[in-house]
């Protein structure tokens, strides 16, 4: 029997918040299985990162320090997870349904030839002759029904969608192991960072303004971010907003882009579909500015303004 594996992303060269939420999946497999739980990692500095790593719970810690690898070299990476897995045998492998995280364990799947289930809410493990079987629940058309999904074979990856205020308790004591990285080169040359801020702000904020498509005009939009400004929330949006540019991905909220947790949320222009109100958790207090009365959002919200924003924000600017 298979251990249960957790991989723990490093991105830009830090310990990844859904650390804590990834844990949890994994402590919920390994009650429910009796299996071992390794938390697994590979990237840059590894010794400065055990502290950090050493998450209650976890049995064995398996590292891979790959010199001056950035985690976007996903072509690199997915050359030494692969070789990692051949080091360690995983009947299930966790991972955290980050962009990167997502990209990089696509290719390690076709690697090694593992199924895989994207995004996934929650797991549910059973007892079949014997063996573990971990079962994928996971909500697909459009959000609009949960469904539970196998992976054939010995193996499995399955991508989890993560809380990431979910704080680690890292007072473990793992076993620590090195796996050596035979080398390979990257396609990728990493020549520039460019630092978006608001993503991990975005993660934090308490105040959050999302504008939709009814904002997807440079004067709306100029307006709805200096509101933001003002006073002091991040601005995020729906996913018209980032597929058309006005926001980066990584602020898209929604079931294919970022779940929050802010105190308060205020929506201009959003219409309020499920696939944007599945981000918004943690029971905040909605305020949903739109000119439809009939727009769904209204049934969500806790404070309606029915009105066109072009007039409504002028008046908050005031
Ligand atoms: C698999 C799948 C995953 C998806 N994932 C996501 C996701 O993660 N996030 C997401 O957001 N969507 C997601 N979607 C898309 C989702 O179904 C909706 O299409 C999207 O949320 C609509 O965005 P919107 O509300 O900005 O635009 P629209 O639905 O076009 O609504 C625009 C609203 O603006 C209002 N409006 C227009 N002008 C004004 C004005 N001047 N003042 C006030 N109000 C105005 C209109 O009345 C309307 O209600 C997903 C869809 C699928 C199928």
């Amino acid at each position: 029997m298979g251990a249960i594996g957790i991989f723990a992303e490093i991105i830009d060269n830090t310990i990844s918040n859904s650390l804590g939420s990834m844990v949890e999946f994994g402590l919920k497999v390994k009650e429910a299985s009796g299996s071992e739980l390794v938390l697994f990692a590979v990237g840059q500095d590894m010794k400065e990162k055990e502290a950090g790593l050493k998450a209650a719970g976890v049995d064995r810690l398996v590292l891979m320090d790959i010199p001056g690898v950035s985690y976007v070299q996903t072509d690199k990476l997915s050359c030494a997870v692969a070789e990692l897995l051949d080091k360690v045998e995983f009947s299930t492998i966790l991972v955290p349904a980050s962009h990167t995280a997502r990209s990089l364990f696509a290719r390690v799947a076709m690697k090694k030839n593992i199924g895989m289930t994207a995004d996934c809410t929650d797991l549910d493990t059973e007892i079949i002759d014997g063996k573990p079987v971990v079962h994928q629940i996971k909500p697909s058309f459009g959000a609009q029904i949960m469904v539970t999904c196998d992976v054939e074979g010995d193996s499995e990856i399955i991508t989890m969608r993560t809380d990431d205020q979910v704080v680690p308790d890292l007072s473990g004591d793992p076993v620590i192991e090195y796996v050596e990285f035979s080398g390979a080169d990257s396609a990728i040359e990493v020549v520039d960072f460019e630092k978006n801020d608001s993503v991990n702000s975005l993660h934090s904020a308490e105040v959050v303004v999302c504008a939709g498509r009814g904002a997807m005009d440079e004067e709306r939009f100029d307006m709805v971010k200096k509101y933001a400004e003002k006073i002091g929330a991040v601005v995020a949006g729906s996913r018209p907003m980032a597929d058309n540019g006005w926001i980066p991905f990584e602020n898209q909220v929604g079931q294919s882009g970022t779940v929050i947790r802010p105190k308060v949320a205020l929506t201009f222009g959003v219409s309020g579909a499920i696939q944007f109100t599945e981000g918004l958790k943690g029971n905040p207090l909605i305020i949903a500015v739109n000119s439809d009365e009939h727009a769904p959002i209204f049934g969500f919200a806790d404070y309606a303004v029915i009105a066109d924003m072009s007039e409504v924000l002028p008046e908050l600017l005031k």
